[in-house]
């Protein structure tokens, strides 16, 4: 367990993994930080942040589900990548 894998949920609704979330577009929404996909998508934000809240919170929740469940794949994933049978 030394490495950790990444995976995170922008605002909109979309699943990175293996990325640094800091070459995203971030900003500040009510004293928490969102991350968005793309700098359009950035820009979206913060022309209505209130908006696209909205329009995307239940892409958000979904997102945040889908995340864990990635994360539970990447786990799989590595354990078949760490542990190579031959016969
Ligand atoms: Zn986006």
């Amino acid at each position: 367990m030394k490495q950790n894998p990444k995976a995170f949920a922008t605002l909109c609704g979309r699943i990175f993994r293996d990325t640094d979330p800091q070459y995203f577009p971030s900003a500040q929404h009510r004293r928490k930080k969102i991350l968005l996909c793309t700098g359009a998508c950035l820009g979206a934000f913060l022309a209505d942040p209130d908006v696209f809240c909205k329009v995307h919170r239940n892409s958000d929740k979904a997102a945040a589900r889908l995340k864990n469940e990635i994360e539970h794949l990447i786990g799989i994933w590595s354990t078949y990548d760490s542990s190579p049978k031959n016969d």
